[in-house]
């Protein structure tokens, strides 16, 4: 069931599966390099992707290198800009932006963002802890901020199974 917190455009909503089903396709061969599980891409107002990039926590040692993470300092950088959001961009993601991911989004000046797989089912396959984001979507809304999710989550969903089945890493801090 997909969610969403404007007037649903159908349109939109058949873009972000395609591109969504490419980045969970795609996420496998970042797997075996070494990343994931999680994929991120910037496409900017004319469908001219500006950046994708991995989760990269563990490679480079970074707690706060998550996907959405990566692809926004990349997009700012391609930009060169703090601000993105005369450019009208647009995140695509492969799950459920963190606590933290929505703060770098929302302060980055994405303007529209589509995600696969819901956070409680990211939980429950990886063992990931996705933070606590009350009313997000309104609080979204509120700024402007275009979001629509759980859009292929059945390819997403698998991906993260193999990686938990290929016993890779859940990066996080010990409690
Ligand atoms: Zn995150």
């Amino acid at each position: 069931m997909t969610v969403c917190n404007e007037q649903i455009n159908l349109e939109k909503l058949k873009k972000a599966e395609q591109i969504i089903l490419e980045l969970q396709a795609e996420l496998k061969n970042y797997i075996a390099a070494g990343s994931g599980p999680f994929l991120a891409a910037i496409y900017d107002e004319n469908d001219h992707l500006i950046a994708k990039t991995a989760n990269s926590v563990v490679s480079e040692n970074c707690s706060h290198n998550h996907a959405e993470m990566n692809a926004i300092k990349a997009a700012e950088k391609v930009l060169d800009t703090y601000d993105l959001s005369a450019h009208n961009l647009k995140l695509y993601v492969t799950a459920e932006p963190c606590i933290m991911c929505l703060g770098g989004i929302m302060w980055s000046g994405i303007k529209e963002v589509y995600y696969g797989v819901f956070s409680k089912r990211v939980e429950e396959i990886t063992g990931f802890d996705e933070g606590f984001k009350p009313d997000w979507l309104n609080e979204f809304a509120r700024r402007g901020i275009k979001v629509y999710g759980e859009i292929a989550t059945e390819a997403g969903e698998k991906v993260l199974h193999e990686y938990v089945a290929a016993g890779r890493k859940v990066y996080k801090p010990e409690r």
